[in-house]
């Protein structure tokens, strides 16, 4: 539920405002920053299976042109309209000045509800509202490139890059038309895993820091932190993965249909078939179920982890939250409400548009390798299962642990692309935290980390538009 008095985009606003007092940028310049450029908004028809025609509402919103091409994800959800779209294209403009990816910020969304479609259905509207955008040059490799977002992964990339191609006989870049594509496809490997991965790093380079964790009350470090995740799409799922593998304790998941508690840690993977073969998560062996899943949100823990959508933590149940830290895995998860009421409250909030910002430099990565046209490495796999599977086995009672998932695509994939991926996020989400942590603490007037994260992402984007002057 939203706060009543502001949509989503007024709200990234409020916070763009915020953040804005603590810059030297004239009144002009942050007015072009905060300015959503161009909506393309759609409405196409499809056949459905059963022969009836149903009318698609469909967006893509480009917020800025500081750098090109825009980058930003396309989502598949009922919630979608223009207001949202907008909202999450701003948070692309400065999730990629956070992290020097050198992207204009945008986002798409399709109104529906993907499991309502059957696969077919899915694939011509995909294909459809591709055609749309290559129609009004809202997509291509020099212009927008879109990414895989909620309700939306390797498959639907593909049926884009697909269009894309045959609609560009013979453009040489057409690869790089889209990112989050799969591996066979000009895919780069460790972009699947890339945002969970991303916020591990981030919230563990946080969790280093010793006078952020003693103002906390906590440990440095994340082994044994308890830890509650709320969705188990892509991000969620590989977050928990992350910090499971790293010595934290899942001690909650949160899906649609309520949530399961264990003190003992739960594993994700189990989880995930359980709730795969019994279509919910509740009732998962030794766990307790809590019927509500905002109940999960409530929960005693050290760090929240909200991976889902927009919105969740608001005015309602802000002051309920329990949680030392929240680390913003989604886009937008908390209302401007909630962000004053927990940082009253001492409550440390990760920023989405630099914790979650993992997705899009793996995609930058991924684009990189489509325009020069080479391979990162080895890309087959190296050994045969079965010697994989012994070399896993000999290592780990060797060094009597177990192999986590990195590891383990080392030793199947080889080390270049894999090991490329990987560290570079991880300098990636280092020097982010450390670049927005030195500027909050460099002001001590600036309230909170989200704030601190907007004045970098203003003061890079108003260094580009101011030094690009104005056309004509
Ligand atoms: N949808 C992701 C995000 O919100 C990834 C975007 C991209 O890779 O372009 O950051």
């Amino acid at each position: 539920m939203a706060d009543k008095h502001y949509n989503f985009f007024e709200s990234v606003t409020r916070s763009f405002d915020k953040a804005a007092k603590f810059t030297q940028w004239e009144k002009g310049i942050l007015d072009q920053i905060k300015a959503c450029n161009a909506v393309y908004r759609m409405r196409f028809p499809i056949k459905r299976d059963d022969g009836s025609i149903e009318v698609i509402e469909a967006y893509r919103a480009q917020h800025s042109h500081h750098k090109t091409p825009c980058k930003g994800g396309i989502r598949y959800s009922e919630l979608v309209d223009q207001d949202e779209v907008m909202a999450l294209a701003a948070l692309m403009t400065y999730k990629c000045a956070i992290v020097n990816v050198p992207f204009g910020g945008a986002k798409g969304g399709i109104k529906i509800n993907p499991r309502e479609f059957s696969a077919w259905e899915l694939q011509k509207i995909t294909r459809r509202y591709t055609s749309e955008l290559v129609k009004k040059e809202f997509i291509g490799p020099g212009t927008d490139v879109p990414a895989p977002d909620y309700g939306t992964g390797e498959r639907e990339m593909a049926w884009i890059l697909d269009t894309y191609m045959a609609m560009h006989p013979g453009e040489v870049d057409a690869m790089g038309c889209v990112t989050g594509k799969p591996v066979a496809q000009g895919g780069v490997r460790g972009r699947k895993e890339a945002t969970g991965l991303g916020v591990f790093y981030g919230i563990r380079e946080v969790c280093s820091m010793p006078d952020v964790m003693e103002k906390l009350g906590l440990t440095t470090g994340i082994v044994g932190k308890r830890i509650v995740v709320q969705g188990l799409g892509n991000v969620g799922y590989h977050t928990a993965k992350f910090f499971r593998e790293h010595g934290a304790k899942i001690v909650a998941i949160a899906e649609f249909e309520g949530a399961i508690y264990n003190e003992d840690g739960l594993n994700e993977e189990a989880v995930f078939q359980h709730r795969k073969s019994t279509k919910s998560i509740l009732d998962f062996p030794g766990a307790t179920n809590l019927k509500v899943t905002g109940d999960a949100l409530e929960l005693e823990c050290d760090i929240l982890i909200p991976a889902a959508l927009e919105n969740v933590i608001n005015g309602d149940n802000a002051a309920r939250v329990k949680a030392k830290i929240i680390g913003e895995a989604a886009n937008g998860p908390l209302t401007p409400d909630a962000d004053e009421i927990l940082s009253k409250k001492g409550v440390l909030v990760i920023p989405d548009m630099y914790l979650n910002a993992g997705g899009v430099t793996v995609s930058y990565f991924e684009w990189l390798k489509n325009l020069s046209h080479v391979r990162y490495g080895r890309m087959e796999k190296r050994f045969t299962e079965n010697l994989n599977k012994h070399i896993i086995g000999q290592l780990e009672e060797l060094t009597g642990k177990t192999v986590d998932s990195r590891e383990k695509l080392l030793i199947e994939h080889g080390p270049d692309e894999v090991d490329l991926v990987y560290s570079g996020l991880e300098q990636t989400m280092i020097e982010a935290t450390r670049e927005i942590m030195a500027c909050w603490h460099a002001n001590d007037k600036i309230p909170d980390m989200r704030t601190a994260a907007y004045v970098v992402a203003i003061d890079k984007v108003g260094t580009s538009y101011a030094e690009l002057g104005i056309f004509p």
